[in-house]
């Protein structure tokens, strides 16, 4: 049911629901600690679907959590980026490109439109632009979901591999240290 719940979710993965991306919001749901119209990015149309799945009535969404808005896309205004990297660290699908102390830019057909790369900017420089074609089917939104699911998977994945082989360089490092000593 978990995996049921999260396949109907945007992947957004903004946290606006109240969780840490959109698999513990399912998870929630399928628990019952979490109400069905808690992600503003499904609006009504996925609260709905939601509702067909467990069997329960649609309602509106919990404005306590947000607006249901146009689908949009981060732009960075590049000769404003002073590079310091803030965006691209927070970016759930990785969809900004640059390097300390250089440009940034947004993969625009990589982005979700979290929102999650404008609060962290020391200088305001990443705006939301509203995409022009917002009649999309449902087919496409599933494939888009779909997609900036198997991003955030992938990003999920390697964070977990760099943090396994930064706990096993520093425990080389303190073996070494240990070994000198001894000496
Ligand atoms: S897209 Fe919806 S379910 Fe996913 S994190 Fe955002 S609010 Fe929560
Ligand atoms: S570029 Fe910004 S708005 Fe787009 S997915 Fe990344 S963090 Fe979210
Ligand atoms: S947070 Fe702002 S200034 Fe920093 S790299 Fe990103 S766009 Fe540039």
């Amino acid at each position: 049911m978990i995996e049921k719940i999260n396949a109907l979710l945007p992947q957004t993965q903004c946290g606006q629901c109240g969780f840490n991306g959109c698999r513990p919001y399912a998870e929630a749901i399928a628990a019952g600690l979490a109400d069905i119209n808690q992600c503003p990015p499904s609006g009504d149309e996925g609260i709905a679907e939601l509702a067909l799945l467990l069997g329960v009535e649609a309602k509106p969404l919990n404005p306590q959590f947000g607006e249901h808005k146009p689908k949009s896309v981060a732009f960075i205004i590049e000769q404003d980026c002073i590079g310091c990297v803030k965006c691209l660290v927070v970016c759930p699908v990785d969809a900004i490109l640059g390097a300390a102390k250089w440009m940034h830019t947004v993969i625009a057909a990589e982005c979700t439109g979290c929102e999650l790369c404008i609060a962290p900017c020391p200088v305001d420089c990443i705006v939301m632009r509203v995409l022009p074609n917002q009649d999309i089917s449902k087919v496409e939104k599933l494939a888009h979901a779909q997609h900036a699911k198997q991003r955030y998977d992938a990003r999920c994945t390697r964070q977990t591999q760099e943090a396994m082989e930064k706990a096993e360089r520093v425990k080389k490092q303190k073996a070494a240290l240990l070994k000198m000593k001894s000496v």
